[in-house]
């Protein structure tokens, strides 16, 4: 036996399959030519952010709009960073963000041909892989201690040499069989490198499907492959995954392309094709005039649970991402106001490469505009879902009579100045409380240019007047006589110009009938909300104030 059949056995004597069973066991998938086969891989660390959702809405897309294969890979080879419960977690928030595996982890065990699709059960496939990598002579045993580390690292930071494991710093490289084997049988604790034959001075082409041809430099450095527990590392992991998976397209944050050499090295070395690599842009805000990297800490909208709490309908998340993804995007919704958004063809070629930026006030802009074509009863539905997990009381409230429910979401959206009054369910909830006695309040101010006593003279010539068979011209033209007979202006304009001629103008005086219905000075048309809210609950609130 040589020397590396040697050593392959000593490290990895209990794996007895070798490659070519795992190539057989997870062939190339019979998907038409072309189809990508896509994935995420989001770490179980409980913590779910948009940036996972941004790729996996790239990664279904790309998959599902051309007859591909999609799927979800838990990446769990970090056992120090997995909370309890978070594999649940992002199944479910994918799952709520109407983000479908068709193979994968799922919430009870896995499902598809190409598992197990959790890392940490995979361990015998990299050790097979190892294996041959050792009997290659492509990667040897380290024994370094992190001090033995840290003292290289001084030393390098002293020289102004580049850090890490490489050249004549690997201690470990040409260590002897009968040194390994002392050392194992001392029971001394070693990870597994890669032995890089690279050059730093090498370039390699690597195309990413959103970048374009990338130029990096050849990896030099003796990377882990597997760590001391014999799990791999990222690196080690992502490639065999990918390559036995079959994935087509990688798309990943663009933090990995630091890393991406070593990923290239490794699949040449391994004799695996390539992957597309699509780099994705860090998720950016605007902070007072700068822009940076959304924060974990400081900006609750990077957690996917954020949009769940507040109430933001699933599919106006999508929306919005899909404004940011796609240049193009927003053309075709304007062209395609009423289509479903996946008639929308995306595409990697109109994907900007530069920061993709998150701006809040946008994506609510755009979420009123998905509720303002939302119809009341799918609003109705979602809605009350989120009430009942969020606001119990005014779930109670809100689905009494689904009829009224439906009536008061729908007020003002007709005609073509429709009103966009909701943005969120947790908005939402504020913003229609005034429909319901239980939850009518005076909020605002009366306005100030009308006196206390005048307010009572109009609300007794209101109530006189009111009648219910007014349509809306008529009982407008009611509140004009009201305005006139009391010295206030019937047009705000004459009011402006002769300010000194009248008590105010009848924007004063609608507005106090305003505060009086609504509890405040700003709502859709009062003459359709007396209608809404009917005759005696209307007159019992003018009563009351
Ligand atoms: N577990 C990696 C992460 O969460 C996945 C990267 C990848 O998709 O390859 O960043």
């Amino acid at each position: 036996m040589n020397r590396n059949k040697e050593l392959a056995e000593l490290l990895f004597g209990h794996i007895t399959e070798q490659p070519e069973y795992y190539e057989e066991k997870y062939p190339a998938r019979s998907l038409p030519e072309g189809a990508p086969v896509t994935r995420i891989g989001p770490s179980p660390t409980g913590f779910v952010h948009l940036g996972n959702l941004y790729n996996a809405i790239i990664g279904e897309r790309l998959a599902h709009q051309n007859g591909g294969t999609f799927f979800l890979r838990v990446e769990d080879t970090d056992a120090k960073r997995e909370v309890e419960g978070a594999v649940e977690l992002v199944i479910s928030a994918m799952d709520f963000f109407g983000i479908h595996f068709d193979e994968g982890a799922t919430a009870d065990g896995d499902s598809g041909s190409y598992g197990p699709y959790r890392q940490r059960l995979r361990k015998d496939i990299y050790q097979c892989y190892a294996k041959r990598l050792v009997e290659r002579g492509m990667a040897y045993p380290c024994f370094c201690s992190e001090q033995e580390l840290a003292d290289m690292r001084e030393k390098q930071i002293a020289g102004k040499l580049n850090f890490g494991y490489y050249g004549k710093w690997a201690k470990c490289r040409d260590l002897s069989f009968d040194e390994i084997k002392a050392k194992i049988e001392a029971g001394e604790p070693y990870v597994l490198r890669f032995r890089s034959n690279g050059d730093e001075k090498n370039h390699v082409e690597v195309f990413d499907g959103i970048r374009g041809t990338l130029n990096v430099s050849e990896n030099y450095q003796d990377f882990v492959l597997l760590k001391s527990d014999g799990i791999p590392t990222y690196h080690f992991a992502h490639v065999i995954d990918d390559h036995l998976m079959r994935t087509t397209h990688v798309v990943r944050g663009e933090e990995w392309l630091a890393t991406l050499p070593i990923h290239v090295q490794l699949f040449d070395t391994l004799g695996f094709k390539r992957p597309v690599y699509c780099h994705t842009a860090v998720l950016m805000k605007m902070d007072g005039g700068t822009k940076r990297k959304l924060s974990k800490r400081k900006d609750p909208e990077l957690g996917l649970e954020y949009y769940r709490s507040e109430g933001y309908a699933p599919k106006a998340v999508w929306e919005y991402l899909m404004t940011v993804l796609n240049s193009n995007f927003e053309e075709w919704r304007n062209e395609n106001p009423d289509a479903p958004i996946d008639e929308f063809k995306f595409t990697l070629e109109k994907m900007s490469n530069s920061g993709a930026l998150f701006d809040i006030m946008k994506f609510e802009d755009v979420s009123r505009e998905v509720l303002l074509r939302t119809p009341a009863s799918e609003i109705y539905d979602e809605f009350s879902k989120w009430l009942r997990e969020y606001d119990p009381e005014f779930y109670e409230i809100f689905t009494r009579d689904r009829e009224y429910s439906e009536k008061i979401l729908d007020v003002g959206r007709s005609g073509n100045r429709p009103r966009k009054d909701l943005t969120s369910w947790k908005q939402a909830r504020q913003f229609l409380s005034f429909y319901f006695p239980e939850t009518f309040k005076i909020e605002d101010e009366y306005p100030e240019r009308v006196s206390a006593e005048d307010r009572q003279e109009i609300f007794k010539r209101y109530l006189e007047t009111f009648d219910f068979d007014d349509d809306s011209s008529e009982w407008f033209q009611k509140i004009r006589d009201i305005t006139a007979d009391m010295g206030y202006a019937v047009k705000p304009k004459d009011f402006k110009k002769n300010p000194d001629m009248y008590k105010g103008s009848v924007s004063d005086v609608s507005s106090v009938i305003r505060v009086a219905l609504t509890g405040r000075t700003n709502s859709p048309d009062l003459w359709e909300i007396c209608h809404i809210i009917g005759e005696d609950e209307m007159r019992a609130r003018i009563e009351r104030a």
